[in-house]
């Protein structure tokens, strides 16, 4: 019997984890925690999901939490401003065809739109080094799991009573009804789904036409569609009859008319007028199979449709840019808090590129003896990307002239939890060593004309976890499991519990 085979059978002593694990998937799959099969998409399959809350700390949540409004103005402020985006984004337009074409779409295009709709997520770690969060990236297209996280706090509340009621979970020591349903409690309600929704609708309600529609462009073969779909019904829910469209960028190549008049779009099979296009594909060059597609995007961009987000914002989420703005008096220019900034700056890990030929061999020299101690990441998104430990020194061996691509950016070593992981095959991972990655949701709708922000606001939350020995992150992928946080005074207790090997 292997040593993890013992210790299962000794937990199973104390804690009836088959049971708990069988109520953990029969509620996730009632509650639609779900994606499709990738093998066979008429199935669904469980999204991964840690079985119980991480322990974290109150008040690195509620830091990242009070500066996330600011953080959505810096990033749509840092969008309208070409003059920045173009200084930020210069060493890797003549090189990287993807941000090149980006670039040349918001070059060309005029801006037909003051109303800017944007669903941001802020994904940070927290790093022991410094006991201070920091940012992991900031994205700006295709936020996604807003409509699935709050299935897991929920999840997690249920699985807590169940193991509480059922398994005679005693050392929580619940002694009252009472204690018991606000110890539940202190799992942290979730509101991402809603306000990205209140958000939606009321970009719709400027754009001024109640029988227009929103386009969702999603990727042939679509997984996520839980996701995607409890977003659809939220908006729906606020306004039932906003009609909703999903297509692919190759269906629209024979469906998008855009009216070179007024420049409205429309979708020919349905005449519908499309305010809003909501981006959930984009993001990767790959999503762009043909010319066709490309001119999509680009007929997009020249209409009056309000874009979530439009190409300027999302070229502000690349991670070049976000190493620009880790510049002195860069993130002040837009900021005119001290305070806020300062706390902004707080969050930043160093980063650095290989632009700069005065200081590129020392920053080469710094990798090379250190590659541990930083990760490389190319402008790129999606997850399974960014090089680690060896692979730097390879590239730096073998393709030395590649480093332009990336931005190399220091290690964040967030601290671990163990935890229990469900996986799609049906298994479970008891006793695991975790760490935790938390995204901070904000909502964003402004007229870029006059600075009126209609609505700024913190939206929610995601937390994803996975194994130490995991580096890249993505539930999608693969990588990561969905997870809840437990803030509450005594977080520990849980996981003290779960975790003692007996
Ligand atoms: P993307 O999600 O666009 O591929 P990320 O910047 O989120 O790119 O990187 C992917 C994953 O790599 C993250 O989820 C995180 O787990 C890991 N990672 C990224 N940057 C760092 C860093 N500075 N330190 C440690 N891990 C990192
Ligand atoms: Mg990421």
């Amino acid at each position: 019997m292997s040593t993890n085979d013992a210790d299962n059978e000794r937990m199973q002593l104390r804690w009836p984890i088959d049971d708990v694990v069988a109520f953990a998937k029969r509620h996730a799959i009632t509650h639609g925690l779900l994606c499709l099969d990738p093998n066979n998409l008429d199935l669904a399959t469980i999204v991964p999901f840690s079985l119980f809350p991480s322990p974290y700390s109150y008040s690195h949540l509620k830091f990242i939490w009070s500066i996330q409004t600011a953080y959505n103005r810096l990033y749509n402020r840092i969008s309208l401003d070409d003059e920045t985006l173009e200084k930020a984004l210069k060493p890797v337009i003549p090189i990287d065809d993807f941000i090149e074409r980006l670039w040349k779409i918001h070059r060309t295009s005029t801006r037909r739109q003051p109303i800017q709709l944007d669903i941001y997520r802020n994904d940070y770690m927290l790093d022991t080094k410094i006991n201070t969060m920091r940012q992991v990236e900031f994205n700006t297209i295709s936020s996604a799991f807003a409509g699935l996280t709050a299935i897991v706090a929920d999840l997690h509340k249920a699985i807590l009573r169940y193991a509480i009621d059922n398994c005679y979970v005693r050392e929580l020591t619940m002694d009252n009804q009472q204690e018991k349903s606000s110890s539940i409690d202190l799992i942290l309600p979730n509101d991402a789904l809603k306000k990205s929704a209140e958000a939606m609708i009321k970009a719709f309600e400027l754009y001024n036409n109640v029988n227009a529609a929103i386009l969702f462009i999603i990727v042939p073969n679509e997984r996520n569609i839980c996701d995607q779909n409890a977003l659809i019904d939220a908006v729906q829910k606020l306004k039932s009859t906003i009609r909703i469209h999903l297509k692919t960028f190759e269906q629209l190549t024979d469906e998008l008319l855009l009216d070179e008049k007024n420049f409205n779009i429309y979708l020919k099979s349905s005449h519908d007028e499309i305010a809003i296009v909501y981006y959930r594909a984009g993001y990767i060059p790959e999503h762009y199979i043909n010319e066709k597609c490309w001119y999509v995007r680009e007929q997009i961009e020249q209409s009056r449709a309000i874009k979530c987000p439009t190409v300027r914002s999302q070229l502000a989420g690349c991670k070049i840019v976000q190493e620009y703005l880790t510049h002195e008096n860069i993130i002040e220019k837009y900021i005119n808090d001290e305070n806020l900034s300062k706390n902004i700056r707080s969050t930043f890990a160093r980063m650095f590129t290989f632009d700069d030929l005065e200081a590129r061999q020392k920053n080469i020299n710094l990798l090379r003896e250190n590659p541990h101690d930083f990760v490389l990441k190319p402008n790129r998104e999606g997850g399974g990307n960014n090089k680690y430990d060896d692979e730097i020194l390879n590239l730096i061996e073998k393709q030395e002239n590649h480093l332009n691509y990336y931005i190399a950016m220091e290690k964040i070593l967030p601290p671990k939890c163990t935890t229990c992981l469900i996986k799609p095959n049906g298994k479970h991972l008891l006793h695991v060593e975790c760490i935790n990655e938390i995204g901070i949701y904000g909502t964003m709708v402004t007229n870029v004309d006059t600075n009126e922000e209609y609505i700024n606001e913190v939206a929610g939350y995601l937390v994803r976890t996975k194994t130490t020995d995991t580096n890249e992150g993505g539930v999608a992928t693969g990588y990561s499991v969905l997870d809840c946080l437990d803030v509450s005074e005594n977080n520990n207790e849980l996981s003290r519990i779960f975790s003692e090997k007996r």
